[in-house]
């Protein structure tokens, strides 16, 4: 297992990403436009860091709370869903040109009913987006956390193609309340190409809509020493990516600093 960091183009300060760990995920925001002299920029500045995959986020998105996610993250909204199914096929040519061999994206809320419209449509937006990854020889990796694990696994089963795998954040699970972690990641092991190492604690019961609080890593309901210990039973060699989420920057990079160390130590 490799010790990573999730880290932004235009938000987290590279050089001290890279003075922490040598490989990550570099995430793409949809302010970014791919021409090829920001190709050539990454691709100067990455040297022999290794990036696992490249992460892309969408215009519009809201994690607000539960509502806003379901109306606007992923491939679930409709006005939203051409546009971004050809973002999607950028940031997969994107990462060709950086030779990184995975793409991953949060989908939004996949429905529970294999009937539901709109179950099928992502479902074959899905399928081409693989497709697309599959001409690059990449993998194109679903975040988990916004439904149950079981809900996942009959959805990769669904879609059917050998390069869709999971990229795990056991904090999602807590903060989306889609079930316990640990379970959640034996029964998708098998499909898992990454992990985020990010920490959080479940939103009051009274409050469904809410999403739970992201904590430092270590610092939450996950149980991350549990987590890892899961990781290194199921023989998982991938890379455990630093993933932390506050506004402040001084105080994501002390976090993910501290966490880099806390894992450092328990791998
Ligand atoms: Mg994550």
């Amino acid at each position: 297992m490799d010790i990573g960091v999730m880290f932004w183009a235009g938000r987290d300060d590279f050089g001290e990403i890279r003075s922490l760990v040598d490989c990550g995920q570099l995430g793409i925001g949809p302010g970014v436009e791919l021409t090829p002299a920001f190709v050539a920029q990454w691709r100067d500045a990455l040297g022999d860091f290794r990036l696992a995959t490249v992460v892309c986020s969408f215009a519009g998105e809201s994690y607000a709370d539960v509502p806003a996610v379901e109306a606007t993250v992923g491939f679930i909204p409709h006005s939203t869903r051409a546009a971004r199914e050809r973002r999607t096929s950028e940031i997969s040519d994107f990462a060709a040109a950086l030779d990184v061999p995975g793409i991953g994206c949060h989908i939004g809320f996949v429905p529970d009913d294999r009937t539901d419209a709109d179950y099928i449509a992502v479902r074959d937006m899905v399928r081409r987006v693989c497709d697309h990854a599959a001409a690059h020889g990449q993998t194109f990796a679903l975040e988990t956390g916004q439904e149950p694990a079981e809900v996942l696994l009959r959805f990769l089963e669904d879609v059917g193609r050998g390069n869709l795998k999971i990229n795990f954040d056991p904090a999602n699970m807590i903060l989306y309340g889609s079930g316990d972690p640990i379970a959640a990641f034996e029964t998708l092991a098998p499909h898992v190409v990454s992990v985020h190492a990010k920490d959080g604690d479940p939103a009051p019961a009274a409050f469904e809509d809410q999403l739970g609080t992201e904590r430092p890593l270590g610092e939450g309901s996950v149980d991350i020493a549990r987590f890892i210990g899961a990781l290194k039973r199921r023989g998982y060699h991938g890379t455990v990516n630093v993933e932390r989420e506050i506004d402040d920057p001084r105080q994501r990079m002390e976090d993910i600093r501290r966490a880099v160390g806390l894992l450092r130590g328990l791998i």
